[in-house]
């Protein structure tokens, strides 16, 4: 918990904390100048957001996320916003909000993908036909074996491993690349430990297809 700031007794401006202020509120952005304090972009106008009342130095106020950011990275807000039918409680309620069980669903794939992003590198079936070889720009089929592995890219000073999809037979020239953020040393005990819903006579068909790296 953060420590309470107590307003400033002196300036004469700040409003008393007025406490019949709802704690939370769920709206349509009044206008697009809010960001998200989660994703940090703007907030575009009515698009669902979720305040949260705050004291700060200047008195009380309310903090922005998008609804949806919200749902994914601070659940437990979400909720009790909820229970309090918080958009009955805005300014301008808005006409509908999504249900909970749609907002529980997009916290369930943000932590399903979390867990995902910790599992470099691994197998997976393609669950559709949309995804392209990082390494070939061929297409990979719905229901075909790709592999992902972990890429090195730069944010300004920052160096982060972003994932990306290879088809079997390239893998052993992608993790030969310099941007490669997957070891060769050791990359078969990973696969085979990190790959969900792939059985041991699959495993063994892909990694015969992906041959020997080095
Ligand atoms: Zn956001």
């Amino acid at each position: 918990m953060d420590e309470p700031i107590e307003p400033d007794p002196t300036a004469e401006d700040a409003p008393e904390p007025e406490t019949d202020l709802p704690p939370f509120v769920i709206e349509g952005a009044r206008s697009a100048r809010a960001r998200c304090k989660l994703c940090r972009k703007k907030i575009d106008k009515d698009v669902l957001r979720l305040g949260t009342l705050i004291e700060g130095p200047y008195g009380v106020g309310y903090i922005w996320e998008h609804l949806t950011c919200a749902a994914r990275r601070s659940f437990p807000k979400v909720e009790q916003a909820y229970q309090n039918k918080a958009w009955e409680l805005a300014k301008s309620p808005p006409e509908t909000v999504p249900e909970l069980s749609e907002l529980v669903e997009l916290r369930e794939e943000a932590v399903a993908k979390k867990a995902e992003q910790l599992e470099i590198p691994h197998a997976q079936i393609a669950p559709s036909g949309r995804s392209r070889c990082k390494h070939s720009g061929e297409p990979i089929e719905k229901g075909s074996l790709r592999v992902v592995l972990g890429r090195s890219v730069e944010f300004g000073s920052q160096t982060r491993t972003t994932p990306i999809n290879v088809l079997p037979q390239y893998v052993g020239a992608a993790l030969g690349e310099q941007d490669s953020a997957t070891e060769i040393d050791g990359f078969e005990e990973a696969l085979r430990a990190n790959s969900r819903g792939v059985d041991t006579e699959a495993m063994d068909a892909l990694l015969e297809e992906i041959g020997p790296l080095r």
